[in-house]
């Protein structure tokens, strides 16, 4: 039988600042091999999810379990099979792009092809260049690369794009399917609704510390046009972002 595997588990996972309830109550479940995002307003409580689930932030009450692992008793046996690219990848000065892979290969124990990670992700021709000097579209790309120095099963993204140009943004989508393809789980925050339908096969939105519905992009918005949904405006066959695009190509600049 082809069973769905169910490589994320969230069970009633709750985290409290004071009085503020950041997260209250969220259950999910993730499929091995798909991209599943997680949207909401700032402050819904996406990152304290997220980070609850890669062991970072200790959980108040409810269950996470990654790979068969529970994030609460196999803390360093979860972190063995995630990679986490952070909302703000921050790395040592005077490191170049070549090192920084091999220092987390090394924090991991494992030796790599840093080379051939580094043109995964299109940064060959920077391996030599430290990191400080690194365009924001560069250093994402690298922070990607180190989450994935020790084949994880699940790589989880805090707003990978945010803040890049539409050309950068679009390398990253390409490099996001890639990874897919690789047989790679991939968990993504995002707040850019253009990037969660292209490239998320279910997603989540949260408000205020809650689940408020989970389903593929197309069923959401069937069932919202089902409910009586209408644009006011003729939907337009093209947008601004198209233009800049048609205009400046998708090739990457920095
Ligand atoms: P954004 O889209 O802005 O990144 P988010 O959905 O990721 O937001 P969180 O960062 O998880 O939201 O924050 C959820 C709530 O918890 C917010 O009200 C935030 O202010 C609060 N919060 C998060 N971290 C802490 C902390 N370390 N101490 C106190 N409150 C916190």
């Amino acid at each position: 039988m082809n069973m769905v595997e169910n490589i994320v588990q969230v069970n009633k996972l709750v985290k409290n600042y004071g009085k503020v309830k950041a997260v209250n109550g969220v259950s999910f479940k993730i499929i091995k091999g798909e991209v599943f995002g997680i949207l909401g307003p700032n402050g819904a409580g996406k990152t304290t999810t997220l980070e609850m689930i890669e062991g970072i932030r200790q959980i108040d009450s409810g269950m996470a379990i990654v790979a068969g692992y529970d994030v609460k008793k196999q803390t360093n046996k979860v972190r063995g099979v995630i990679g986490v690219q952070p909302q703000a990848p921050a790395f040592q000065d005077k490191t170049t792009a070549q090192e920084v892979l091999e220092l987390f290969a090394a924090a991991y124990g494992k030796k790599i092809d840093s080379l051939g990670l580094l043109a995964k992700v299109a940064l060959t021709d920077k391996a030599d260049t430290y990191t400080e000097r690194l365009s924001g579209g560069q250093l994402q790309r690298l922070s990607i690369a180190a989450a994935l120095v020790h084949q994880p099963q699940v790589l989880f993204m805090d707003e990978p794009t945010t803040g890049l140009d539409p050309q950068a943004r679009r390398n990253i989508w390409s490099l996001v399917k890639s990874i897919q393809k690789q047989g790679i789980t991939v968990v993504l925050t995002t707040h850019y609704m253009e990037e969660a339908e292209k490239l998320c096969d279910r997603v989540a939105i949260m408000d205020k510390g809650q689940i408020v519905t989970i389903d593929t992009p197309n069923n959401l918005i069937d069932a919202l046009i089902k409910r009586g949904f209408k644009k006011k405006k003729q939907v337009s066959q093209a947008s601004l972002e198209d233009v800049f695009i048609d205009l400046t190509g998708k090739e990457l600049r920095d």
